[in-house]
């Protein structure tokens, strides 16, 4: 069943008939608080039965007839945009239409945004919702880290953007993608990314996203859509560590970060120092001998907070400060300014429910 359903019928199950029970519980008890003689509470209890009899009949009612509309509507547009989606997978041409397509929902979202940043300056603050799904690449296959590596930033990751803009993000992790191309293990950054991302390995990444989820109207027009974080081995051709991570910006749905920055611990050798090359704690394969873990100088924990942001509409660097979260290299804060949280809060990408 598509997400979208699913969550209408959790948010009405949550928002509608878990109050309903709720309130009849409570009622029942206040009904009980009446002598058996007394005409208030034998209208007490009429009320509750015929609240509970409503309940138990229009809840499967209504579940059944949104369900059987929900499934027709998403496969015709599912199958409309499934085949969209693979004409913007053509190289150069794609990310143009796509590019279009996606500005112009941008300015929608803003507006909608614009609504968000009136209601918080009045102190009306909604917690608004962004799903990430975690994707580790293997070299061959070898995985480059698994869920375990992961967690630890993914934590952090979540509580800056809760922190700091009331998203709250819902962190999916998969298991690592084998034999993926040599050309998406390592990616270019700036002018070389979106020389990447119009060319082949966009293509790639686009395409594995597009497999992955079947809400491809979301993906197209990115409203709702997961963000999709690629654990890959290096980016901005710059060996590992200078430059950590890459955003496509508006125009894509992923973010790629290199798997040395962003794992913790890495494996110590004989002297207690890292070992060369880097390889994360626990090791990815079986090790023959016990290993010793050591803090990896290269972690940096806000990373994937900062390469989301640019995701969520925080194009380039400019009028970040030291300790703030968008500044360019390392990264020794996670502030973000008023306005910044207003451009992150109405992406597409970040959701009422
Ligand atoms: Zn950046």
């Amino acid at each position: 069943m598509a997400t979208i359903c699913k969550d209408v019928q959790e948010w009405v199950e949550e928002q509608v008939w878990k109050p309903v029970d709720d309130w009849v519980e409570r009622t029942e008890k206040r009904c009980e608080e009446y002598d058996w003689w007394n005409p208030i509470g034998w209208f007490c209890w009429l009320v509750t039965i015929v609240v509970k009899i409503v309940r138990w009949v229009l809840a499967p009612v209504f579940t059944l007839v949104f369900r059987i509309v929900c499934e027709v509507v998403n496969f015709f547009v599912n199958v409309v945009a499934a085949v969209v989606n693979i004409v913007l997978a053509i190289p150069i041409i794609g990310p143009i239409i796509k590019a279009i397509i996606r500005a112009v929902v941008t300015a929608v979202s803003y507006v909608i945004g614009l609504l968000d940043g009136l209601g918080r300056l009045v102190g009306i603050r909604i917690t608004k919702h962004l799903r990430v799904h975690v994707m580790p690449l293997c070299e061959g296959v070898i995985p480059l880290a698994y869920e375990a590596h992961l967690a630890p930033i993914m934590r952090e990751t979540e509580r800056i953007l809760y922190a700091r803009a009331q998203i709250r993000v819902h962190t999916r992790f998969h298991e690592p993608i084998r034999n993926p191309p040599e050309n998406a293990l390592r990616l270019g950054t700036e002018v070389d990314l979106i020389a990447d991302e119009a060319w082949l390995k966009g293509t790639w990444h686009q395409m594995q996203t597009v497999k992955l989820f079947e809400s491809n109207l979301w993906s197209l027009l990115a409203v709702g859509h997961p963000i999709v974080v690629y654990v890959v081995r290096e980016v901005g051709y710059d060996g590992p560590g200078t430059v950590a991570g890459a955003s496509g910006g508006l125009f894509t749905d992923w973010i790629a970060v290199e798997r040395d920055s962003v794992v913790p611990q890495i494996v110590a050798d004989a002297t207690g120092a890292p070992a060369t090359p880097l390889s994360p704690h626990p090791p990815t394969v079986a090790s023959p001998t016990a290993t010793v873990p050591v803090a990896n100088r290269s972690y940096a924990q806000r990373i994937i907070a900062h390469e989301i942001c640019h995701s969520l509409g925080l194009l380039g660097h400019a009028n970040s400060n030291p300790g703030e979260l968008m500044v360019p290299g390392s990264i020794t804060g996670d502030a973000l300014s008023p306005f910044q949280v207003g451009i992150i809060r109405s992406s597409g990408h970040v959701t009422f429910l």
